[in-house]
């Protein structure tokens, strides 16, 4: 090592002197920028993390940056400091701020700049780089340099300086075995790679990549539902034996005659996405595109953009212009799910598609004339929504045009067992498993019971269920009805005739006389299950969760039965 080299720098009293310490005040400043002291190895964990979450490319370009952004403060500085900035005295504050702030001890090799011409070159040594010791301490010896946030700040701080772009490179890095770090810096255009080096400087907005990636995965989705239809819309035709259901039926079989948008309101889980699958399909509209958008899983500030599209460089992270799920759905049916969750633009922008057939993509001026049937859907009420100022007057009245009530399945029992079957062979083929389908006594119980989630709940307690059963065995009730086992967690109990009852809670709340009262009083399942609720609420004094907890149910059950009490 040339140790004369490593002391090029002399000790920069001028800079040092711009250092306070404001204990009083809890503040450290460098003239007149606030500083930390934060510890190496926080910074190593740091580092870790940002590898482990974001991968080594995203990694890097953060440290980079993050230096980048130091470099530039401290030219700042420089240039206050020491006013004759054609010097390398001048220059050399970069350097031997890097070496004061403990990052790094820096030698100066070849320094050769002219502010005025924009001529740049230099070449440093690094030693006792505070990066290498991190970096060998949790990854051991690298493949390539490994000085990031050193590389960004000399970057930073010579742009600043030069008042043009100078990008440094790591040539040689103790942290993958070199004796020492060697770095060199040049104006951006002398490198041949200088496009993929300035991206590395470039703020990543991994958000609109995550937003693409989900597009494709929708895209995708959509494509697999598609191929599933066949099914669905059996489903739909044939799995509708109630009277309540071949209401719905009909109404939309009416709907699909025309192109009327048409509102479907239901409980959460009634299925009313398979609904407005089904009236798409009968339509003709039914061979093309059919577009399923859940409005609530849709970040608000995003979901003008996911609807109508949106044109490059309309926001930040809009890196591409691509179209909107209402494009995408040209031709064929648009569904909106829980469409009282729109933007109030949103709202506006689905106004003017209902009533002009045309929409502008985010950030763009040419207008697209639009021809998509929408389907809307809502389990809240949307009219009282619109009193509440929530939800336009106009859209509603728009949007309601035809509105179709899909039923709770607990006012279509009848239809259960056609469901059940319908889920079994999904299932079935699914995890490719021949179960002997449902017990008796286990069907009592899906009969007898109140379906607060409806057709889904009964979708995912068949597929429990299957996965639960052995080949060629009958799905047992405790498959649906886990808690059955746990004496303290019961909810229902089938009886010996099959007849399901809610159960007493046999510890906790004084549950045995409950049973006691149940047969002595001849009180009817609803009353029991009132005063249950009630005691479970006395027992923790109005928590519903915890409430919940202890009847062994989840918190929307819990408060949907304390809402359906009320009511
Ligand atoms: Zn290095």
């Amino acid at each position: 090592m040339n140790n004369d080299k490593l002391h090029t720098l002399s000790t920069p009293k001028d800079l040092i002197s711009q250092i306070h310490f404001d204990y009083q005040e809890g503040k450290i400043w460098l003239a007149e920028q606030r500083m930390l002291l934060i510890h190496a190895s926080v910074m190593g964990s740091l580092r870790k993390e940002l590898i482990a979450t974001l991968g080594v490319e995203r990694a890097r370009g953060f440290m980079m940056r993050f230096g980048y952004q130091s470099g530039m403060k401290d030219a700042e500085l420089a240039r206050k400091l020491r006013p004759e900035i054609s010097t390398d005295e001048a220059f050399l504050i970069g350097p031997q701020l890097h070496a004061l702030k403990g990052m790094v001890n820096v030698a100066l090799e070849k320094l050769d700049f002219d502010v005025t011409s924009g001529n740049f070159y230099g070449e440093f040594n690094w030693y006792n780089s505070f990066e290498v010791d991190i970096h060998l301490a949790e990854f051991g010896v690298a493949e390539e340099p490994i000085c990031w946030l050193l590389i960004g700040y000399a970057s930073g701080f010579s742009s600043y300086y030069m008042g043009k772009k100078i990008i440094f490179k790591e040539v040689e890095c103790a942290g993958c075995g070199d004796k020492h770090c060697h770095i060199v810096g040049k104006p951006a255009e002398e490198w041949p790679d200088q496009e993929e080096l300035e991206q590395q400087l470039l703020p990543d907005h991994i958000i609109e990549e995550l937003f693409a990636l989900r597009y494709e995965i929708s895209t995708l989705r959509e494509s697999l539902v598609d191929n599933q239809s066949p099914s669905e819309e059996l489903l739909f035709n044939s799995v509708g034996q109630s009277k309540a259901f071949k209401q719905v039926c009909h109404l939309i079989k009416r709907a699909s005659e025309s192109t009327v948008t048409v509102l479907l309101q239901g409980e959460t889980g009634v299925g009313k996405e398979v609904v407005a699958r089904g009236l798409h399909l009968g339509s003709e509209r039914a061979d093309k595109a059919f577009i399923a958008v859940n409005c609530a899983c849709i970040p608000p500030d995003l979901i003008e953009a996911e609807l109508f599209g949106v044109r490059k460089g309309a926001y930040t992270g809009a890196t591409e212009s691509r179209e909107g799920k209402f494009e995408r759905a040209d031709g064929g049916t648009i569904f909106l799910d829980e469409v009282i969750e729109l933007s109030p633009r949103a709202q506006a922008t689905l106004l003017r598609v209902l009533q002009e057939g045309e929409m502008e993509r985010v950030g763009d001026n040419r207008t697209r004339k639009i021809d998509v049937r929408v389907v809307a859907a809502t389990n809240e009420d949307l009219a009282q929504a619109v009193q509440q100022g929530r939800f336009r007057a106009d859209l509603f009245y728009r949007l309601n045009v035809f509105p179709v009530v899909i039923p709770p399945l607990r006012e279509r029992i009848e239809d259960i067992p056609l469901l059940i079957e319908h889920f079994l062979e999904k299932y079935h083929n699914l995890y490719n498993k021949k179960t002997s389908g449902v017990s008796d006594r286990a069907l009592q119980a899906l009969l007898s019971y109140r379906w607060p989630g409806n057709i889904r709940e009964l979708e995912n307690m068949i597929e429990r269920g299957i996965i639960l059963t052995d080949n060629n065995q009958s799905i047992e009730m405790n498959s649906f009805f886990p808690s059955l086992t746990e004496p303290t967690h019961p909810l229902h109990i089938a009886t010996a005739t099959g007849k399901v009852e809610s159960a007493g809670l046999t510890e906790g709340l004084q549950g045995s006389s409950l049973v006691e009262q149940l047969l002595q009083s001849k009180l009817n399942l609803d009353e029991l299950e009132s005063q249950l609720l009630q005691q479970a609420m006395d027992k923790t004094d109005g928590n519903i969760a915890q409430a919940a907890r202890l009847l062994g149910i989840t918190r929307p059950q819990m408060a949907y039965r304390l809402k359906k009490q009320t009511s």
